[in-house]
């Protein structure tokens, strides 16, 4: 039997629409698919009669186990499709997978998906450049504000370093988040979106500021998975056609 095959595909931010014309021609091919919560099921009706489908649950414990479902699948011969939210390698342990891969000289591939930090923004109507405004966006997770000093995000030089902030896994710490930015020097007055489930049909987008986004993020009850928005492309979003309901300021 041959060697088989896994690809990492990028699933992208939810709207089935945004998957790569590649990403789908893996899927339909597969012989195993091993999906993340935050894939949009509709694109599991493309795979074959017969593809095993395989959900992944939790958020860190199950890799191992996971990562030998696909060494064993593999090894079978069978083409494995590894199906992750967004892009594989952007806060995707996509770089834990392919090394795990890689040392067992298991062939693979990755096929680059849409990633919800540029996704999100775009269905909100947010551009997160702008020749006026913004001429460099830094890409961080919200998970590790509390970490481990060595990890830790370096709120202080991202935010004196890049002019748009797009924030993944932040709405736990978002207080804490907010906090450090302040510190760092940013304004209160700053404008900051939060788009929960973007590129979905029930997609929402808050508009605040950097002052007050936490708390109006408590009050409405905002719930991830969601991208928050840090910069004054957030104003841009005024000119923009409404795109979907905004969440009432006054509700
Ligand atoms: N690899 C993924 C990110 C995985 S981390 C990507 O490229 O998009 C999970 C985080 O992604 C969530 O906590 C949230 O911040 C963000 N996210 C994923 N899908 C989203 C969506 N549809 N709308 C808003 N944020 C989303």
């Amino acid at each position: 039997m041959g060697q088989g095959r896994v690809y990492l595909v990028g699933a992208g931010p939810g709207d089935p629409g945004l998957i790569t014309v590649k990403g789908l021609a893996c899927l339909q091919q597969a012989d195993v698919v091993i999906y993340d919560r935050l894939v949009n099921r509709e694109l599991l009706a493309h795979t074959r009669a017969g593809c095993e489908l395989i959900a992944r649950r939790g958020h860190g414990q199950d890799l191992e186990h996971l990562l030998q479902v696909m060494a064993d699948r593999a090894g079978e011969g069978l083409m494995v499709v590894r199906l992750k939210g967004g892009d594989p390698f952007l806060f995707s342990r996509g770089g834990e997978e392919t090394e795990f891969l890689a040392t067992r000289h298991i062939p693979f591939e990755i096929v680059p998906g849409v990633t919800s930090a540029l996704a999100a923004p775009a269905y909100a109507g947010i551009p997160l450049t702008h020749r006026r405004l913004s001429s460099s966006v830094g890409i961080v997770t919200g998970h590790e504000v509390a970490g481990k000093a060595r990890r830790a995000v370096n709120w202080e030089a991202l935010s004196r370093g890049a002019d748009t902030l797009v924030i993944l896994m932040g709405m736990r710490k978002l207080p804490l988040i907010v906090q450090r930015l302040l510190k760092a020097g940013r304004s209160p007055e700053t404008p900051v979106a939060v788009v929960c489930r973007g590129s979905l049909p029930d997609q929402v987008t808050l508009v605040s500021t950097l002052g007050e986004v936490a708390e109006e993020v408590r009050d409405h009850g905002l719930q991830p998975p969601a991208i928050v928005v840090v910069g004054e492309v957030v104003r841009l979003r005024e000119k923009m056609p409404p795109v979907e309901e905004l969440v009432d300021p006054a509700a």
